[in-house]
């Protein structure tokens, strides 16, 4: 049984561990010549971190990465309005939450896949997929071509061939609102209390996650209508004439991420659809479900996928088609759920009127985060055998 991966991500990296663990071949395709790092950090949550305990690489994790404690929201002055207990909610899943760098989780999955002897080819840009009468095939950028039983869509987001392929359009929708999303390394200790800071302004809004007390990744947003050109050179003076009269953390943080370690995002969701797999072809990751950054999940979700697919193949390998339904019907509610969540967050996070965001900050100041604490723990666990 020959397993094909198109894309080198979190997802395609961690369904290739995953399947190779219950002794399935498995093979990787990727468009760039070294893993991608879009993105600055995220967090692995609870449910992220069993999946990463099952791949073999949650110690590793653990040691190049931040234990947060709270999840702390502001208002762009600095008043406090709101505070979410992350060991609470650790201690209801059972599992911890990391805060990492993007690059150190990429290497350590990357590290994992040449234990395994797991075969990534970089530098093959998929451009077409053919249907072979149910044996799809697929055609690369530099001539080559491959047939296997088996070909997994993980190319993210952006313009999935796979997604095309299976549900026919790939085009993402943009949610109006740029992320620039950087990583901030300092020598003193700015960060004592590893916690994330969640500042809200009226269509603005800027986050910071510390992975250590010196060192952070930062998110600043800003709802915006249009998508228009990209230019590096510019950030420092888009994010200051934004932040800068914020909490001086933040103008610290803007000044002092070298422009090297800062990109600006548009950012665009999909909205979920109910047929993940088509054929040989199954979604899973970005490609089959892309919530936006407001759902904190996106990673997350593509490493339960990968969980979850390995076990409904092993299961049912003799019947793909059943193997794929299966994971689809085990997977749409809860990510078209965390997909519909992100969108209802970032629509009230983006929101430029400030009647508004006087009303949605006292009802965040309000709000019974021990309830909340509780509910996310539930959302977050459902599917995998792991407590609340
Ligand atoms: C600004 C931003 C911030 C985010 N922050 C967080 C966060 O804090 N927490 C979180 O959990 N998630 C976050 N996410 C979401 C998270 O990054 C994604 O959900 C996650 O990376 C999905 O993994 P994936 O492997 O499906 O896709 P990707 O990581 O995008 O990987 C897709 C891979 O496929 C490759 N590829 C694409 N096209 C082709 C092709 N034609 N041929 C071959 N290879 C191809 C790409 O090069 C890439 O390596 C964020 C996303 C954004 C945009």
């Amino acid at each position: 049984m020959e397993i094909s991966i198109l894309g080198g991500g979190i997802g395609g990296l961690s369904t290739a561990i995953a399947l190779k663990q219950v002794g399935f071949d498995v093979t990787v395709y990727e468009r760039f010549s070294r893993p991608t790092e879009i993105g600055a950090g995220i967090v692995c949550w609870p449910n992220a971190s069993f999946v990463l305990e099952q791949l073999g690489v949650l110690d590793k994790i653990s040691k190049v990465s931040g234990s947060l404690n709270y999840m702390n929201r502001f208002t762009n002055t600095g008043e406090p309005i709101g505070s979410l207990d992350i060991n609470e909610l650790n201690r209801l899943m059972n599992y911890p939450s990391y805060s990492i760098i993007r690059k150190d989780l990429m290497n350590i999955l990357i590290q994992r896949t040449i234990e395994l002897n797991i075969n990534i080819h970089y530098q093959h840009d998929v451009i077409e997929l053919m249907n072979n009468n149910f044996n799809t095939s697929v055609q690369f950028s530099n001539g080559k071509s491959i047939q296997p039983d088996i070909i997994i869509g993980a190319d993210g987001r952006m313009k999935s061939l796979t997604r095309k392929y299976v549900n026919g359009s790939n085009a993402p929708i943009y949610q109006g609102f740029i992320n620039w999303v950087g990583v901030f390394e300092q020598e003193t200790a700015d960060f004592s209390e590893l916690s994330v800071s969640d500042y809200w302004g009226a269509g603005e809004r800027f986050g910071i996650v510390p992975v250590s007390n010196t060192k952070a990744y930062w998110a600043g947003g800003v709802a915006c209508e249009k998508i228009s050109e990209i230019n590096p050179n510019k950030y420092k003076s888009e994010l200051n004439s934004l932040f800068s009269d914020w909490p001086d953390i933040i103008t610290k943080i803007i000044n002092e991420t070298p422009l090297s370690r800062i990109n600006k995002i548009y950012v665009h969701d999909h909205d979920p659809i109910d047929l993940w797999h088509k054929n040989n072809v199954v979604l899973l990751g970005d490609a089959a479900h892309s919530p936006l950054p407001t759902s904190g999940q996106g990673a997350c979700q593509a490493l339960e996928d990968a969980w979850h697919l390995a076990k409904c193949l092993k299961d049912n390998i003799n019947d793909l088609s059943k193997a794929f339904t299966l994971f689809t019907q085990l997977r749409k509610s809860k990510t078209s759920g965390i997909t519909m969540g992100g969108r209802q967050l970032a629509s009230s996070i983006f929101n430029p009127d400030v009647e508004f965001c006087k009303h949605r900050n006292l009802a965040s100041k309000n709000t019974n985060y021990q309830n909340a604490v509780v509910g996310m723990a539930k959302g977050w666990s459902s599917g995998l055998p792991i407590s609340t």
